[in-house]
């Protein structure tokens, strides 16, 4: 389970609170007005922003935790592939920055290229790949990792609606497959609306998971708006 418990991000204009739990294997849609702190609020369970209070996961306290040691995976806007990099050293750069790897752990990136559907496409170079093929890369990097907490801040944003959906829809049935738990920053209301919860950030605070069909069925202000 992840808990943030009285976090606090102060930027010199803007304030961000966060105190609540997110259960272990969920699938979370992070919504809200643009600017209103999504990005943020990845940002301090990542550990990319200094925070006040206490990030745990699994009762293990993170704060003061790099973000290196700490049990995430994360995916932005672009699917951030190395251009230079063939799909192969993409991926392993999720194992080892040196691309130095044993024996079992290419085994492994063959894998994670075979679970995604890229066997075949090992040596390619992103510019010789399809957007969706890129995706598929970078779907294979986070796998790789093998992380039990998926962030995801308005990924795969490169793709058309029908990609992006398909891309979504593999990392959640990886993310089932390893139980890992999900957070998706998303814009798009019916993305959001695929996702079991929503966690609205509004008003400087991101709020509890709550049911998204019973959310939308009845949306606080700040959803309103948003959903436009
Ligand atoms: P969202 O992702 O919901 O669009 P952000 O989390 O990016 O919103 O931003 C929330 C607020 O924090 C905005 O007012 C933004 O200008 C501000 N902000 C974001 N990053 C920084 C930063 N590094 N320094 C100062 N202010 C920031
Ligand atoms: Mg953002």
């Amino acid at each position: 389970m992840l808990e943030l418990e009285r976090v606090l991000v102060v930027y010199p204009d803007y304030r961000l609170r966060a105190t609540l739990k997110v259960p272990t294997g969920a699938h979370v849609a992070v919504v809200g007005p643009s600017g209103a702190g999504k990005s943020t609020f990845l940002a301090a369970i990542a550990g990319f922003e200094t925070s006040e209070g206490r990030v745990l996961w699994d009762r293990q306290d993170l704060s003061g935790t790099r973000p290196g040691a700490r049990p995430f995976s994360m995916l932005f806007q672009d699917n951030n592939l190395f251009p230079h990099l063939t799909a192969f050293e993409n991926v392993a750069l999720g194992i080892s920055p040196s691309l130095r790897l044993t024996a079992a752990e290419k085994a492994r990136v063959e894998a994670a290229l075979a679970r995604v559907g890229l066997t075949g496409f090992e040596a390619r170079k992103p510019a010789q790949l399809s957007g969706g093929q890129q995706g598929r890369v970078a779907i294979a990097r986070v796998l790789v990792q093998g992380r039990a907490l998926i962030l995801l801040d308005e990924p795969f944003a490169a793709l058309g609606p029908a990609l992006r959906a398909e891309m979504l829809e593999l990392v959640r049935s990886t993310a089932r497959e390893s139980g890992a738990t999900v957070l998706l920053v998303t814009h798009d209301l019916a993305e959001a609306a695929r996702m079991p919860l929503m966690i609205l950030v509004a008003n400087g605070a991101a709020e509890p998971p709550a049911d998204s069909a019973a959310l939308l069925a009845n949306p606080p202000e700040a959803l309103k708006g948003w959903m436009g």
